[in-house]
């Protein structure tokens, strides 16, 4: 293998950029040239891609975003689009390929494969942690801690004025963030789209802990659970309290990426190198009980649902009480 390709493909999230630096040092380190596609898929169609060297990826470790850009290409879903990809893959000499994004750019990379034969390997990159065999994806640590901080400063005001507090989070089909921003902001009530509620049960534990002389709520929503707007307005109209909302949103994604999302991206991008030296094609690499793995591709889209931890979902209830 003498000249790999690396692209970030579909949502971003922090600490993408240190898995593109691990890529490229680590191919370099190996003798193997590195071609960086900008803009995901769409680049990849269009040619947009450049030669990186070990300077191109100085001082980006510690820097939120893509230095690649990312995209979602409609063109890439069809024949047409890869064929054009495929010339592109021809005219730079392409050997490998390392995709960094979720499960619909793996779909693409596993698509792309297997009508044209380029090796491919997926590295998962999304801050909702929902890609199923590893226990850890690059950007969810960076949003944990992100919504931990937002609770912290809400709780601030939610205290000084006695109030309760809605706040939405990301995970549209998944509760990872909720859960554990939840568990580690000290929420009173946890609403995941993989577990049923009835808000009428949090309003009842809402006026007990008023009772108890709590002085304010926090709870968290999970987007795909409900709208933190509904939310907030039954629980004024069972509860009549003064009940604020705030929505996060692209908030989550921002910042710089914590250590633990810088060490996970380095570990994997340069597993994902290893594993297109080995010779080996349509795998993901990942983390579990923090050794990195490498699994075939197809595991993701046979077990979409990746299971919550059910110890902390048990725990969430206890301990908020
Ligand atoms: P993520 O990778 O974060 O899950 P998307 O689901 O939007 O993000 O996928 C990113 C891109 O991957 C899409 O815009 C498309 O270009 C490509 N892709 C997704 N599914 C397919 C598919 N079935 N065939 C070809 N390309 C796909």
């Amino acid at each position: 293998m003498q000249r790999i390709a690396v692209m970030t493909s579909g949502g971003d999230a922090p600490g993408m950029n240190a898995a593109i630096r691990a890529v490229v040092r680590k191919a370099i380190y190996h003798g193997i040239e590195v071609i960086g596609i900008n803009r995901g898929y769409n680049g990849f169609i269009e040619g947009d891609m450049w030669p990186m060297n070990l300077g191109s990826v100085a001082d980006i470790i510690h820097r939120g975003g893509t230095i690649l850009h990312t995209a979602r290409s409609e063109e890439f879903t069809t024949p047409e689009g890869r064929a054009k990809a495929y010339k592109n893959v021809k005219r730079f000499g392409i050997q490998g390929l390392v995709v960094i994004g979720g499960d619909g750019s793996f779909r693409g990379a596993k698509i792309f494969h297997d009508e044209y034969g380029l090796p491919v390997v997926g590295v998962p990159g999304t801050i909702d942690n929902d890609i199923y065999g590893t226990d850890y994806t690059i950007g969810f640590d960076t949003a944990v801690n992100n919504v931990v901080d937002a609770i912290n400063k809400i709780r601030d005001t939610a205290t000084s004025h006695e109030r309760t507090f809605v706040v939405e989070v990301m995970g549209r089909n998944s509760g990872f963030i909720a859960l554990q921003a939840g568990l580690a902001g000290g929420a009173e009530s946890i609403l995941l789209p993989e577990v049923p509620f009835d808000v009428k049960e949090i309003c009842d534990k809402l006026m007990r802990g008023v009772k108890r002389g709590k002085l304010h709520s926090i709870i968290i929503v999970a987007e795909g659970a409900a709208s933190g707007l509904e939310i907030g307005s039954k629980i004024k109209e069972i509860t009549g309290f003064d009940t604020k909302v705030t929505i996060l949103g692209h908030l989550q994604r921002g910042g710089i990426p914590t250590a633990t999302d810088r060490l996970m991206a380095s570990l994997l991008g340069a597993k994902a190198v290893e594993v297109l030296m080995e010779g080996k094609t349509n795998k993901v690499v990942g983390i579990r009980a923090s050794e990195t793995v490498c699994y075939d591709i197809e595991e993701v889209f046979n077990n979409t649902k990746k299971d919550l931890n059910t110890e902390m979902l048990e725990l969430a209830n206890i301990l908020s009480i």
